[in-house]
């Protein structure tokens, strides 16, 4: 399209224009067919165009799109509510709904901190996280983010907070399935609660299994315990950023599932509305909810929470996912594809580390696998890849890995609905755009 756009979102630059959408492919105006290889930005976990998420979307269109929450409860959010309640830990039963991730983590801290005064506990206000990390581009969940091209430009504007290091075992030649590993990165939570004061902590938040800024980081054994034993030993509350790792990717409903962690408060959004409609959700423990609500109530909330169009589409992404079995084919699947992108560092002596969990899957190039030395910065490999890719019709996710400035991984997160042939044609993209990029990368090397 060569016509003039009165759009912009992060860059002016253009892309092709979206024509169509199906299962996990996407055709542009031109005709060509991609595979939606990141499902959007880990978002359309259950593929394009669902007929049952349609339907539900159209029958409760032709009843209301909008029902004001201070004027009407409705029926879809109502259920909506339930159903995530059964599938979220014992005690937390209170769900909260917004129209996206960033919202979500804001509604999180929020809460944790209206808790924290009703309680008399108001020295309580800062939100420890890790670094790399992403949970929102609001200024309070921007806050939150280490990510320095994200965040730089915006500090002053907001309140910094405390950082601790993402648990990243496989930088720092450490084994994965050790517990002292675990341990050791769970230290560094307790070492900066002690150091901040325990009395002026009010929360650590990460993410289960990481998402875009670390890549599909899956936590060391142990970290999730020792994490969870920690907040409780410092009245901590914790928060699971579950905006990606949430909503049956990894394989259960919540990253979280995978050890049996419950957290205080977690944030969910992405795969919950899966591209069919906007929307999060935040879901406390009765413990944090019941104070705050008898002491007068939650002072948040966004107008176009609980709208029942997106709620109808949430249930019915739900019911599609029980319905195809589809968090456990993410499983399935999942194990299939990693290990064929596990197959390519014998090929791609630049594959440094290939992770994830389910359908969160992310690999890392470098320039040295023993010191994991990132490639040089000049050759731009996280754009560079991805734009290969794309020009394969293989859409993929990359991020600069490192303190976002250097580094560089690209997450392959399929819907959860990719069988065993359509990850052949995904690895056959794959490899010959990393055959192309591999013409480029070899003699920079050689440098
Ligand atoms: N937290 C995490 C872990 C995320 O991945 C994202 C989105 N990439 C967000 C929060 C923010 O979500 P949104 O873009 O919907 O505001």
């Amino acid at each position: 399209m060569t016509t003039k756009s009165h759009l912009f979102y992060q860059t002016d630059s253009r892309r092709p224009v979206l024509a169509e959408a199906r299962g996990i492919y996407m055709w542009d105006v031109d005709g060509k067919r991609y595979i939606d290889g990141s499902s959007g930005a880990m978002v359309s976990n259950i593929g394009h165009s669902s007929p049952r998420v349609l339907e539900a979307m159209r029958r409760q269109m032709e009843k209301s799109t909008f029902g004001y929450r201070l004027h009407f409860e409705t029926e879809p959010s109502e259920m909506l509510a339930t159903k995530v309640a059964k599938l979220t830990p014992d005690g937390m039963e209170k769900v909260f709904f917004v129209s996206g991730g960033s919202e979500a983590v804001e509604s999180a801290i929020k809460i944790a901190r209206q808790y924290a005064v009703t309680i008399g506990q108001s020295s309580r206000w800062k939100v420890i996280s890790r670094t790399p990390s992403y949970h929102g581009s609001t200024l309070g969940a921007l806050a939150l983010t280490s990510y320095t091209p994200l965040t730089l430009p915006f500090e002053p504007m907001m309140q910094v907070m405390p950082k601790i290091p993402a648990p990243r075992a496989y930088l720092d030649g450490l084994e994965l399935d050790d517990p002292a590993t675990g341990a050791h990165y769970a230290a560094m939570l307790e070492a900066k609660i002690l150091e901040e004061g325990p009395e002026t902590v009010l929360a650590f938040i990460h993410e289960p299994v990481g998402g875009a800024s670390t890549g599909a980081l899956v936590p060391p054994e142990g970290y999730m315990q020792a994490v969870r034993a920690i907040c409780n030993r410092y009245g901590v509350l914790l928060i699971h950023d579950e905006v990606m790792s949430g909503g049956g990717r990894t394989g259960r409903f919540l990253g979280a599932d995978h050890w049996g962690v419950a957290p205080d408060i977690i944030a969910i959004s992405k795969g919950f509305g899966a591209g069919y409609a906007p929307l999060g959700a935040m879901i406390a423990h009765d413990r944090i909810v019941d104070p705050v609500l008898k002491a007068g109530g939650f002072m948040h909330g966004h107008t176009y929470a609980g709208n029942p169009l997106a709620c109808a589409a949430g249930l019915a992404v739900l019911e599609e996912i029980e319905a195809g079995a589809m968090m456990e084919n993410a499983a399935e699947t999942g194990d299939l594809l990693k290990s064929r992108l596990g197959a390519l560092m014998q090929r791609y002596p630049f594959i440094g580390d290939v992770r994830g969990k389910g359908l969160l899957l992310a690999f890392e190039l470098v320039e040295d696998r023993q010191t994991m030395r990132p490639l040089p910065k000049a050759l731009n490999a996280y754009s560079e890849l991805v734009e290969l890719a794309y020009q394969e019709g293989l859409i993929i996710y990359s991020r600069r890995t490192r303190d976002g400035t250097e580094g560089d991984h690209f997450l392959v997160c399929p819907p959860m609905i990719t069988n065993a042939e359509q990850v052949d044609e995904i690895m056959v993209m794959l490899t010959s755009a990393l055959d192309r990029f591999a013409e480029k990368v070899e003699p920079a090397m050689k440098q």
